[in-house]
């Protein structure tokens, strides 16, 4: 043994540049060519072989294999143990216990999570985590009982839900387990355990030999025959890393203690002669402290241990002074050892840079033989500078991950076009047309193929709050203003009274005349909107849910539709970033913003909306089909901003649904636009007489606005009472409601044809993954609103006794 002086002189300070791996041992071709050997024999000889094998190798390590192929097979009830607490100290077990109940904690929470992703047309892409059936572990036996092992391994597989846990480890010279180890299986939960060297066990796991069944992953530690032979089994089973021979850096700055310092890199010197035992220091005066007091501890430790330690201190290299804490860790990281140890004044501050190291111990008070056994970190770790590219041991080795894709009808149109022009472009065919049945069922975005037409349900009987109408019927006075109104219009001309009425429309929204023009319904000027607009932008953009006419006329209009979910219940909020992300990708963009929205009711704040209007690029449709039930309209925005156009209708407040009376406010070239696209006598005579009749009398309409407020507070609040409902707050003549199954007794569905039976009609989505748990229910006359919560009242609560 070299001398303590000589040993001092040889281990010297060096500059980086200086730095050199030493060269593996690993992988050589001798150990190389025994592994074939020893892998053909077992794959041809199967079960038998690795009875004779195992009986040889036991005997002599070094038997050739042709040789171990006839030696007297052991019995194959030699090669398993039963797994139980073997006679081992009570200090120890308490030790396995409490170090296992640390690491399952930590594995625990770093289990990785199933994740869901939902696109903005409801198709759903999932990354599922599913835990391995069975993983075989190795332990090895030879310098040491590496008794942690068999936690670190098995731990973690059983915290990520593996079914089966095997384990192979040597045995000893009398044919039994280290007592050590089997009392780890037993503590760590392992199902079976083997007695079998290197090789043999990571063939027989690989490929299930004998009594040993085949696992579908193999993990563990091990010297360079296990490295080899999980190289040459790549392929035929899972495997963790090659882990070689035990690595540290001791990154230390000033403020280090040099005492300390030298215990961690002794710590992992001493696993062998090939370990690689670093320090990178800032300070010239503490790598040499450290010199005195590695020295000074060596000496208490046990010879041959001793040994390894100062052997493989030498063989690494001398201390390594660098100039600032950075420039060591810019070598720390090109070396990318198994441990890394930041030490002194500047571990904190560099902790969080660390890129590349199997783990990371940062400060005093957290050695490397920390993680070694009990921090809860696992000590199964990428060596041989593999840490750029691998980790270590985790959950995450014994689970797979698997992506689930689910479709919805609708949804092929975000990525039937793309994958199809991609399955063309490489020539397969058959590829294509799996697509274009899809393409052409849903409808694309683009091409010929017109999109489904959006159809309200239209039940046939029944208290219908299903379609926002206004429930009072028409007054007996207005009748008789109209009546006569219609017998004196000429239906067998072609309207002549539409300027009348765009300047009552006018007057009543408080805009000049030339900024206002009526159309069929307001769903006309949404599809003129899209037309007009649609050909001119790079996208119509909407946030998600809301009214599912845009969707369908942007389609219409052949351009595609992004829709941005908002924010959850019961706020809804306007998504303004993604919306604002969306509009800056570039060409300009038809924003349609439902005002308050439709379904949620929600009255998205006029600041935020402002921000969409008026950022570049964007032509705004703000449809304001229900403003009268919310107050705050936007017309005043109308002279300053030339790509706005308001939407409103007579459907809803003035209660002239069934006559298609809708208008547009906009300045008069936005509404030149609009005008391209719509019908030259889109409003027929009778409806525009009855039109100018309820405009004439917009205080009758006020009131019956107020009655359905006061009454949607009343619904609002009654549907609250009820059990599994929650409804959203509305500024709008509806209220969505959200159902929750297990409280009701009924998912939103089943209740909607409960009640549909029972003679209430509410509205429900199928193709709108948000509202799958919702139903809409309009405002309705007060009876009506009494008699569907009476029907609700009576489903929720016979259905849960
Ligand atoms: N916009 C919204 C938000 C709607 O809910 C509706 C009808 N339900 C319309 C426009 C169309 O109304 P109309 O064509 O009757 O004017």
């Amino acid at each position: 043994m070299i001398s303590p002086e000589m040993w001092i002189q040889q281990w010297r300070p060096r500059a980086a540049s200086e730095w050199r791996r030493p060269g593996a041992e690993f992988g050589t071709a001798a150990v190389g060519r025994r592994v074939a050997e020893l892998l053909a024999a077992l794959r041809q000889g199967g079960g038998d072989a690795l009875l004779r094998i195992e009986a040889a190798l036991r005997a002599d390590h070094s038997v050739a294999v042709a040789a171990a192929l006839n030696a007297v097979a052991l019995a194959p009830a030699d090669l398993e143990v039963e797994v139980r607490a073997g006679a081992v100290p009570a200090d120890l077990m308490q030790a396995l216990v409490t170090a296992r109940a640390r690491l399952r904690d930590f594995a625990g929470a770093a289990m990785p999570r199933t994740v869901s992703h939902t696109d903005t047309m409801g198709n759903v892409a999932e990354l599922r985590v599913v835990p391995l059936d069975r993983v075989g572990i190795y332990v090895p036996g030879g310098r040491a009982p590496y008794v942690s092992s068999v936690l670190m391994a098995a731990v973690p597989a059983r915290a990520a839900g593996v079914k089966d846990v095997v384990l192979c480890t040597p045995a000893r010279p009398d044919g039994t387990p280290d007592p050590g180890i089997l009392t780890a299986a037993a503590v760590a939960g392992v199902d079976r355990l083997f007695l079998l060297g290197a090789v043999q066990a990571l063939a027989a796991m690989a490929w299930g030999l004998g009594p040993v069944p085949r696992c579908d992953k193999v993990v563990g530690p091990g010297g360079p025959y296990v490295v080899e032979a999980k190289r040459q089994l790549f392929g035929e089973a899972g495997l963790d890393g090659l882990p070689g021979p035990s690595e540290i850096v001791v990154l230390a700055s000033e403020g280090a203690d040099p005492a300390w310092v030298a215990a961690d890199l002794l710590a992992q010197a001493e696993h062998g002669p090939d370990s690689l035992a670093i320090l990178i220091s800032t300070e010239l005066r503490l790598a040499e402290d450290v010199a005195l007091r590695l020295i000074e501890q060596a000496e208490r430790l046990p010879e041959r241990r001793r040994e390894d330690a100062l052997t493989s201190l030498l063989a690494s290299g001398g201390p390594i002074v660098v100039a600032t804490p950075e420039a060591g860790l810019v070598l720390a990281e090109e070396i990318a050892p198994e441990h890394l140890s930041l030490q002194g004044a500047a571990a904190e501050a560099l902790s969080d840079r660390v890129g590349k190291a199997g783990a990371v111990f940062v400060g005093p008070w957290s050695p490397v033989a920390a993680g070694d056994y009990a921090a809860g970190t696992n000590h199964v770790l990428p060596t041989a500078g593999t840490a750029r590219f691998a980790s270590g041991l985790t959950p995450a080795d014994f689970v797979r991950r698997m992506e689930v894709f689910r479709g919805l009808a609708d949804g092929a149109v975000a990525w039937a076009p793309p994958a199809e022009t991609l399955a063309r472009a490489e020539g397969f065919i058959a590829h294509a047309e799996s697509i274009a049945l899809r393409r052409r069922a849903a409808g694309a975005p683009r091409g010929p193929e017109p999109a489904a037409p959006y159809v309200p349900p239209v039940p046939a009987h029944a208290v219908r709050l299903d379609l926002n109408e206004n429930p009072f019927p028409w007054p007996d006075d207005l009748w008789a203003e109209v009546l006569p109104a219609l017998r004196a219009a000429e239906p067998t001309r072609y309207p002549r009274d539409t300027d009348r009425l765009q300047a009552a429309l006018a007057a009543y929204a408080g805009v000049p005349v030339d900024q206002c023009l009526p159309g069929n319904g307001s769903d006309e000027l949404l599809l003129a909107a899209a037309a007009a607009w649609g050909s001119r932008v790079s996208r119509a953009l909407f946030p998600t849910p809301t009214f599912g006419m845009y969707r369908r006329l942007a389609r219409a209009a052949g351009v595609p539709a992004v829709g941005i979910p908002v924010g959850p219940a019961p706020d809804f909020a306007l998504p303004v970033d993604a919306l604002l992300a969306e509009i800056r990708k570039g060409g300009d963009t038809l924003l349609f913003l439902c005002r308050p929205n439709n379904p949620t009711g929600t009255l998205w704040p006029a600041n935020q909306v402002r921000r969409l209007v008026e950022t570049e690029g964007v032509w705004a449709v703000v449809d304001e089909a229900y403003i009268e039930f919310a107050g705050e309209d936007l017309s005043d925005w109308l002279p300053t901003h030339p790509r706005l156009c308001l939407l409103r209708t007579m459907s809803k407040a003035f209660a002239l649904a069934g006559l298609r009376v809708g208008y547009a406010l906009g300045r008069p070239d936005a509404l030149a636009d609009l005008r391209q696209a719509v019908q030259p006598w889109a409003i027929s005579t009778f409806s525009c007489a009855s039109a100018m009749a309820a405009l004439g009398r917009p205080e009758g309409m006020r009131q019956q606005v107020r009655e359905l407020i006061s009454e949607r507070a009343r619904l609002t609040a009654e549907l609250g009472r009820l059990p599994g409902v929650t409804p959203y707050p509305s500024r709008a003549n509806y209220v969505l409601f959200g159902v929750d199954a297990a409280t009701a007794g009924w998912d939103a569905f089943a209740l909607f044809d409960h009640l549909y039976a029972a003679g209430a009609v509410l509205r429900r989505w199928k193709d709108e993954p948000a509202l799958r748990h919702c139903l809409r229910v309009s405002v309705g006359r007060p009876e009506e609103n009494d008699r569907l919560l009476e029907l609700l009242a009576a489903a929720v609560s016979g259905r849960r006794g």
